[in-house]
C-alpha cells in the first residue's frame, strides 16, 4: 500500500514534469496499455487469445546458452550410447575399444564440466535461490558432479583394489547419466516449444486477418461478373461493386429536373458545391512573409531531427515546455511556405497554436502536449519521408490542414476515455450525446481558437469549408471506437478499381495518417515506444482508481492489478498496428522499409511476458 501511494506521488511528479521520463516502478507497472482503443476492439477476445499461447512459458531463455547446451546434449547422448554398448570386458580384450572408450570418457568429462558452467551461468541469471529452487535442478547438478567424480575414479582406478567399488557405482550413475539424457531432451523440447510459440506470436498479426464483409461482398460480386458474358449484366453489377466501394450505397439518387418540389433535397447537394463567384469575393491582397522567429538553436536542433523515428524530444519538454509544439508548427510552416502561400498572419498563427498548446493537460501522463507533438511530428513524417506529399498532391491547404489537425487532435484532452465520460454523465457526453465526446470536443476547441484568433480570415468561403470539413473528419477518425469501419471503408477503397489518394480518396487518406500517427507508439524505436507505453498506463491506472472510487465497473485493461503489460502491448499490434500499417503501406509504399520496428518491438515484449507475469503474480 505504501508503494502504491510512493507511486502515485511519483506518477503526479512525473505528471507535473512534462518532459521527465516516465520510470515503471516494480509491479506498479500494470496497468491499461490500449487505454481507450478497447471500445473499438473485442480486446477482450484478443487478449485471451494471446494469453492461452503464451502462459506455458517456463524457462527464462538464454539465447546463445540454449543454443550451446543443445549441441552438448545431442554429443553427451551419443556418448552415454557408445559407453552403454560397451561392456569393461570389450574393452580389456580389444586395446581399440579401451582407446575409444578412454576418449570418449574424457570428452564426457569435458562436457560434463561444462555443463557445471552451464548451471553456473544459470544460477548467476535469475539467482541460485531461484535457480535451486526446483527439486530437479539439483538432481541434476548432484548427477553431474557424481558423474564427474566417478569418471575421474574410473579413469585412476581401472585395475586398483577399488574397482569392485568403481564398477558398481559405475552402473548405478551410468544409468543416472541416462536418465540426465532424458532430462536435457526434455529441456531441448521445451527450447523448442517456446521458439515455437514466440514464432507464432510474430506471426499473430498475419494469421488473425480479419476481413470485412464489405470485401467479400465485393468480391462475390467480381466472382459473379466473371460469370456472365451479358454486358447489361455486367455493367450493373460493376456500377454496384462502384457504389459499395466507394461508400456511397446510402446517398440519394435524385432524378428529374430542379423544381421546388425536389429543392429540399437540391439544397443539402448545393451546400458542397459554393460558387467561384464568391470564392473572389472572399480574396484580399494582404502578404505575410514566411518567418518563424524560432530560438536558433533550436531551428538547428529540427534541421537535423525532424524527420528522424528516434528523435528524443522528450527533452525539449523540460527547456521550452508547451511552447515547444508553438516552435514546431511555425517551423512546418515556414519551411512550407505556407504562411504567404495561405495568406496566414505568422501573429495569428503564433497565438492560435499556443492556445491549442496550453489547452493540453500537464497533468496528463498521456494525453499532454508532448503526445501532440509527436503525433504532428509523425504526421509529417509519413509526408515527406514516406512522400505523401507527392501521392496525395498535397496543395498548400492540405498541408496546413493535416498539421493544425495534428496539432490540435487531443486539445483540452481530460486525461479520461470516453467510456468514462459517459459512464459519469460527463458535460462533454452530455453536450455531445455520447458520439465521440472527446473527438468532438477536441475539433470543436481547434475551430474555437482559429475563430478566435482570426487565423484562416483571408481563406474563401470554399477553401474554409474544405478545411474545415477535412479537419474536424481528420479529427472525429481518430476515435478508436471508429476504428473498425473507418479501417473496412478504407480497404474497401483499396480494393476498388479507381483508388486516387491525390483526389477523391485524399479526405480517407487524411484521416487515416492522422489515426496511423496517434496509434504510432509501436512504430517507433523500442527507447521512445517503452516511453509512452508508460506514460499511457499511467494515465488509465488514475482512470481504473477512480472508477473503483465511484463505484464504477472498472474498465476493461484499466485494473493495475490485473494488466500483463506485454501482453497488452502485442495484441494491440496484433490485432491493430500492425493490420494497419500494412494496410497504409498501400498507400504509402516506402512506410514498408520502416514497418520492420514494429515487429521487432513485438519481439522485444514477447521476452518480457514472463517478467511481467511473475510482476503481477507478486503483487
Ligand atoms: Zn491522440
Amino acid at each position: 500500500m505504501a508503494e502504491e501511494q510512493q507511486l502515485n506521488e511519483d506518477s503526479k511528479r512525473n505528471a507535473g514534469q512534462m518532459g521527465a521520463k516516465v520510470v515503471p516502478r516494480g509491479s506498479k507497472e500494470i496497468s491499461n496499455i490500449l487505454g481507450d482503443r478497447r471500445s473499438s476492439y473485442n480486446i477482450d477476445g484478443v487478449d485471451r487469445v494471446v494469453v492461452d499461447e503464451i502462459t506455458d512459458q517456463k524457462l527464462v531463455g538464454i539465447p546463445l546458452i540454449d543454443k550451446v547446451v543443445i549441441i552438448l546434449v545431442v554429443l553427451f547422448t551419443l556418448l552415454v550410447f557408445i559407453n552403454f554398448s560397451f561392456t569393461s570386458n570389450d574393452a580389456k580384450e580389444d586395446p581399440d575399444i579401451e582407446k575409444t572408450l578412454f576418449i570418449t570418457k574424457i570428452i564426457e568429462l569435458v562436457i560434463l564440466i561444462l555443463f557445471v558452467l552451464e548451471i553456473s551461468i544459470r544460477c548467476i541469471d535469475v539467482g541460485p535461490i531461484t535457480y535451486f529452487s526446483d527439486l530437479w535442478s539439483v538432481f541434476d547438478a548432484l548427477i553431474i558432479i557424481a558423474s564427474i567424480v566417478l569418471i575421474i575414479l574410473d579413469l585412476n582406478l581401472e585395475g586398483d583394489a577399488f574397482t569392485t567399488i568403481s564398477k558398481v557405482l559405475r552402473g548405478i550413475f551410468r544409468f543416472l547419466r541416462l536418465f540426465l539424457v532424458f532430462r536435457k531432451v526434455n529441456f531441448f523440447n521445451i527450447i523448442f516449444e517456446q521458439y515455437n510459440q514466440v514464432k507464432k506470436i510474430n506471426n499473430a498479426g498475419t494469421r488473425y486477418v480479419v476481413r470485412s464483409p464489405v470485401e467479400k461482398v465485393i468480391e462475390i460480386m467480381r466472382d459473379l461478373a466473371d460469370q456472365f458474358e451479358d454486358p447489361d449484366i455486367i455493367k450493373q453489377l460493376n456500377w454496384g461493386i462502384t457504389h459499395i466501394s466507394n461508400n456511397t450505397v446510402y446517398e440519394p439518387i435524385i432524378e428529374g429536373k430542379k423544381s421546388e418540389a425536389l429543392g429540399w433535397l437540391y439544397q443539402q447537394q448545393q451546400q458542397q458545391h459554393i460558387s467561384q463567384d464568391l470564392k473572389r469575393s472572399m480574396s484580399s491582397d494582404t502578404q505575410f512573409p514566411d518567418e518563424s522567429h524560432l530560438p536558433e538553436q533550436l531551428k538547428l536542433d529540427f534541421d537535423q531531427n525532424i524527420l528522424n523515428l528516434d528523435y528524443d524530444y522528450f527533452s525539449l519538454f523540460q527547456k521550452y515546455d508547451s511552447s515547444i509544439l508553438t516552435h514546431l508548427m511555425c517551423y512546418y510552416f515556414q519551411q512550407e511556405s505556407l504562411f504567404s502561400n495561405l495568406r496566414i498572419s505568422p501573429e495569428s498563427f503564433k497565438k492560435c497554436v499556443d492556445k491549442i498548446a496550453l489547452s493540453y493537460h500537464k497533468d496528463n501522463l498521456y494525453h499532454n502536449v508532448i503526445h501532440a507533438f509527436d503525433v504532428t511530428h509523425t504526421v509529417y513524417f509519413f509526408i515527406q519521408k514516406c512522400n505523401f506529399k507527392e501521392i496525395g498532391k498535397l496543395t498548400k491547404i492540405d498541408y496546413s490542414i493535416l498539421l493544425m489537425s495534428a496539432a490540435a487532435h487531443d486539445a483540452d484532452h481530460p486525461g479520461l476515455n470516453n467510456i468514462f465520460l459517459s459512464n459519469t454523465r460527463h458535460d462533454l457526453a452530455m453536450t455531445y450525446n455520447d458520439k465521440s465526446p472527446l473527438e468532438q470536443h477536441h475539433a470543436a476547441t481547434l475551430f474555437r481558437y482559429i475563430r478566435e484568433t482570426d487565423l484562416l480570415v483571408h481563406f474563401t468561403l470554399q477553401d474554409f469549408k474544405y478545411f474545415r470539413e477535412k479537419s474536424i473528419n481528420m479529427i472525429l477518425s481518430t476515435d478508436n471506437a471508429m476504428h473498425g469501419k473507418d479501417y473496412n471503408k478504407l480497404k474497401a477503397r483499396l480494393a476498388s478499381n479507381d483508388f486516387d489518394p491525390g483526389s477523391k480518396d485524399k479526405g480517407i487518406c487524411f484521416d487515416t495518417l492522422l489515426h496511423a500517427a496517434d496509434i504510432s507508439n509501436p512504430f517507433k524505436p523500442m527507447k521512445n515506444y517503452e516511453q509512452w507505453t508508460f506514460r499511457v498506463l499511467g494515465e488509465f491506472w488514475h482512470q481504473g482508481d477512480r472508477e473503483k472510487e465511484l463505484g464504477l465497473p472498472v474498465t476493461m485493461l484499466c485494473d493495475r492489478r490485473t494488466t500483463n503489460v506485454a501482453k497488452s502491448q502485442i495484441g494491440f499490434i496484433d490485432f491493430m498496428v500492425l493490420p494497419y500499417y500494412n494496410t497504409l503501406s498501400q498507400i504509402l509504399p516506402q512506410l514498408s522499409e520502416f514497418i520492420e520496428q514494429i515487429t521487432e518491438n513485438k519481439k522485444a515484449w514477447a521476452e518480457k511476458i514472463e517478467h511481467y507475469q511473475t510482476l503481477l503474480n507478486t503483487q
